[in-house]
């Protein structure tokens, strides 16, 4: 008998998401990367891509779920260096630019013009292909449902067409204070060239001070809500074993489309885990999704920094929302996340908790 495995990594990208996936048979790996991470990540972030083994470093699906900072600055950077150079070879990319919008009638930011301004030029054959190159979008394909080499199956729940519709006008905004036309490769890749964070062979801390500055206030100039709806999210499933991975997608875009899919409160979707959207944020879980999502596993990627992720509201509607007794993994053991463990340890708790090694950072779940 072969044994199928179905692992997901949370990857060390601070405030970010980072998701390592292999499944497969001892034979023959397959492998699904979600997001890069920041770019003060990418360096630990990229080193666990860098253990590929020579001459293996097929990944079967690369997903950029949405232009924020946390989720896209490291693939920026990786899309930086010529293709023969990353340390991984994609099959196809997923990721929703300016030129997808505009098709869909329906997306934002700067960064979202520099990356697609690097696939454009590095790997255009491999963007949205299982779309027809048009935007990751539900509703486009039957049940929705994409199915990877050696059957691993993914059902989109998100974004919709208004999710994108909403973000086309924020990226206007934002690149405008760019002076980079929407869809304007030339001019973002000029911009992107003086950028020197996201070169290759550059020191990979923080950028110099004053630009981090301007992108902090362009983040929150523009309601960043947009770009969360508008997040690549989908269920995968691979020989009985399951994991809905949300980004940061919105509540009720993901409930909507569990609903289309067929999802009630008497029928719930059944899933082994459950990748918490948002960092965990109370602002992108409600009560709905316990009612249509019956999970054992939640995971939580963040360190905690800049918007103290997760939020205990978050956490503690896990804990007594989850139909079965919930087991929380997280990435770090942080000040923002340290207090369930203890509370796990007590005999009447309704949860369990589990952190990476003191000292380490980054977790590996298996299904
Ligand atoms: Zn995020």
């Amino acid at each position: 008998m072969t044994s199928h495995f179905f692992n997901i990594e949370m990857l060390p990208a601070k405030h970010g998401d980072a998701l390592w996936i292999e499944y497969g048979t001892p034979d023959r790996t397959r492998r699904i990367l979600i997001d890069g991470g920041p770019i003060n990540a990418w360096p630990e972030v990229s080193s666990r891509l860098r253990q590929l083994p020579p001459g293996d470093q097929g990944v079967e699906l690369l997903v950029i779920s949405h232009v924020d900072t946390d989720h896209i600055e490291g693939l920026i950077r990786l899309m930086a260096e010529p293709q023969n150079r990353w340390p991984i070879a994609p099959e196809e990319i997923w990721f929703n630019g300016w030129r997808h919008i505009e098709e869909a009638n329906t997306l934002g930011g700067r960064e979202g013009e520099f990356l697609s301004a690097l696939i454009h030029r590095r790997a255009f054959d491999l963007w949205n292909t299982s779309f027809d190159n048009k935007a990751v979008c539900t509703g486009k394909l039957p049940g929705d449902v994409v199915v990877l080499a050696d059957g691993m199956k993914l059902t989109l729940v998100s974004p919709n067409a208004a999710a994108l519709a909403k973000l086309k006008k924020d990226w206007e905004k934002s690149v405008d204070k760019w002076e980079i036309d929407p869809g304007d490769l030339d001019a973002a890749w000029d911009q992107l060239v003086e950028e020197n964070k996201f070169h290759p062979g550059e020191d990979l801390t923080l950028g110099p001070a004053d630009i981090t500055d301007e992108l902090q206030d362009l983040l929150k100039g523009r309601d960043s809500s947009t770009a969360n709806g508008s997040s690549i999210g989908f269920l995968a499933e691979y020989e009985g074993k399951s994991c809905l991975l949300l980004a940061d997608a919105h509540a009720r875009v993901v409930c909507e489309s569990l609903r289309n899919l067929g999802y009630t409160e008497d029928n719930p979707l059944k899933v082994d885990a459950l990748k918490m959207a948002h960092h965990g944020s109370k602002n992108n879980i409600t009560r709905e999704m316990f009612e249509l999502i019956d999970a054992r596993h939640y995971l939580v990627s963040s360190n905690g920094d800049k918007f103290g992720h997760p939020d205990s509201e978050a956490i503690e509607a896990v804990i007594q929302g989850s139909r079965r007794k919930p087991t929380l993994w997280f990435n770090y053991r942080s000040d923002h996340n340290i207090a369930w463990k203890a509370e796990s340890l007590k005999p009447d708790a309704r949860f369990r908790t589990k952190y990476p090694a003191k000292g380490k950072s980054g977790i590996v779940v298996k299904l």
